[in-house]
């Protein structure tokens, strides 16, 4: 009895070798959940910096003490490892490595590990992890770890190790994912740069469309300067304006998906590259549209305060005394107004909500079906309420001929161009023969005669010849 509680309480004794910043940090890390910890180092007696309570030796005689290997040294460094091959023989070896870039070596830090200690069990895991979130126990950094590795009781070991260490252990497969595991630190927000760059090329051309428009146009034809509009009311006609764009581009390549899978008669087709790649930055282009929307919701605020909204009620309710005139109400106009604001309203009320369930924590609390009526069909939905929000803020303007300085149209109509486009393509897209077609390619029927994922023809089944 006191032998088998003897034995449960044993602390596991786990061995780091490298005493470098994530040796260390990791080490504390270890010891702090109750393992044993010994290092082993090229000189043992040089290591001064290393957690209390843990202990340095040689490589070979750590390695003899544990089961569990960490090789916290760079990859470069790992020639010494052949040599130890005999005494790390049945161990797991952990690989924590990363590279300085992609496509460094022509296989994975991993393999090449599991290459040089063919002897041992590689697992690759902890890279994503700093120094840093080990120190603090992931607990104002990432907690998850991505391991993997060919050998499911090694990957077991690890897990329980990340979980005892506070860590949330993700399994990612065998060993020869590990080069993916190593590209993940070096990618700096992917699926952001492509969003990004479309909202900055955005911002710069309605800006300068409507400086041009506005600003210079009066500044050349009635001498006019009105540059301080600028900061406010320029600003506030470019953010709604990338904001709608950048909403309708969300919904763009699903219509256009639809169309080339009623065209190709099947879906077991590729998508085109381009289209692949904006798909799956549709979240990332939502989010910036809803960040766009939101500065629009802020600067539209300010109106009632701005100098020069007063000074033009002021000027003009005087100039009324003066004359002796009434204001008249003007119903349409009331109604106009209210419509605008309330569509803006509600559109943008739907944009959080759209916004709100694109977040991970939420939308993993949803089913399939939930997350596809709030993001389809909420989503088109809200694309249709910011639309009319902005026909209504033109209202007959395109109509008149001062609207048009220097033949150039207001921005405003310009940014009807393409959600319009959409909602048009959907509507076809919705239409009961378009959707029956559209619904039964989706559930796997395919045209005859036409190409299927294999190349071959789908009515002879035989490869289909240039
Ligand atoms: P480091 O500070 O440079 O430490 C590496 C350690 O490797 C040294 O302290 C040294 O320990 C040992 N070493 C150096 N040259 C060696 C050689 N020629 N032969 C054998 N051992 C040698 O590096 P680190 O930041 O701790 O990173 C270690 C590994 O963890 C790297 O592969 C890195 O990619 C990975 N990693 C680091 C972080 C991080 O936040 N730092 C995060 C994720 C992954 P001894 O003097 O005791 O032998």
């Amino acid at each position: 009895m006191t032998d088998l509680s003897e034995k449960m309480h044993k602390p596991e004794t786990v061995c780091i070798f490298g005493t470098g910043d994530f040796g260390c940090s990791l080490g504390l890390r270890l010891l702090q959940s109750g393992y044993n910890v010994v290092y082993g180092s090229r000189g043992p007696k040089n290591s001064l910096l290393l957690p209390k309570g843990s202990n340095v030796m040689t490589h070979a005689e750590a390695a003899c003490e544990a089961r569990v290997v960490f090789v916290a040294v760079q990859r470069e460094h790992y020639g010494f490892l052949s040599s130890l091959a005999s005494d790390l023989e049945g161990k797991v070896l952990v690989d924590v490595s990363n590279n300085l870039r992609r496509g460094l070596y022509p296989e994975s830090n991993a393999e090449y590990l599991s290459r040089l200690v063919p002897g041992a069990t590689v697992v690759k895991a902890f890279n994503i992890i700093s120094a840093w979130a080990l120190q603090s126990g992931g607990l104002d950094a990432n907690r998850q770890v991505l391991l993997c590795g060919d050998c499911s009781n090694a990957k077991q070991q690890l897990m329980d190790i990340a979980q005892s260490l506070g860590f949330t252990a993700v399994d990612r497969g065998s060993l020869r994912a590990a080069a993916d595991l190593e590209d993940l630190p070096l990618q700096l927000f992917p699926l952001w740069r492509l969003p990004l760059n479309i909202a900055i090329c955005l911002t710069a051309f309605i800006f300068f469309y409507t400086l041009t428009r506005d600003v210079i146009y009066e500044r050349v034809t009635n001498g006019k300067d009105i540059a301080f509009r600028i900061m406010v009311s320029l600003a506030n006609k470019a953010f709604p304006i990338v904001s709608l764009v950048m909403l309708s581009f969300c919904y763009l390549p699903g219509a256009l998906a639809g169309f080339l899978q009623l065209y190709n008669g099947t879906k077991y087709r590729r998508f085109p590259d381009w289209l692949d790649r904006w798909m799956l930055c549709r979240k990332q282009l939502g989010l910036l549209a809803l960040a766009f929307g939101f500065l629009h919701v802020l600067y539209t605020l300010v109106i009632p305060i701005r100098y020069y909204v007063r000074y033009r009620i002021n000027v003009y309710t005087i100039s009324l005394v003066k004359d002796n005139k009434t204001y008249e109400f003007d119903n349409m106009a009331a109604w106009r107004y209210d419509s605008y604001y309330s569509m803006g309203i509600l559109g943008f009320g739907l944009f959080v909500l759209l916004g709100i369930t694109s977040l991970s924590s939420v939308s993993n609390s949803l089913n399939w079906r939930e997350f596809r009526f709030v993001q389809s069909k909420l989503g088109y939905i809200t694309l249709l309420l910011c639309t009319a929000h902005t026909f209504l803020y033109g209202w007959d303007r395109f109509l008149k001929p001062s609207s048009y300085r220097w033949w150039m149209p207001p921005a405003y109509m310009l940014s009807l161009v393409v959600p319009c486009v959409v909602l048009i393509l959907k509507l076809i897209l919705i239409t009961p023969c378009v959707d029956s077609k559209v619904t039964r390619i989706r559930q796997g029927w395919e045209r005859q005669g036409k190409t299927s994922a294999n190349g071959r023809d789908t009515k002879t089944n035989q490869p289909l010849m240039a």
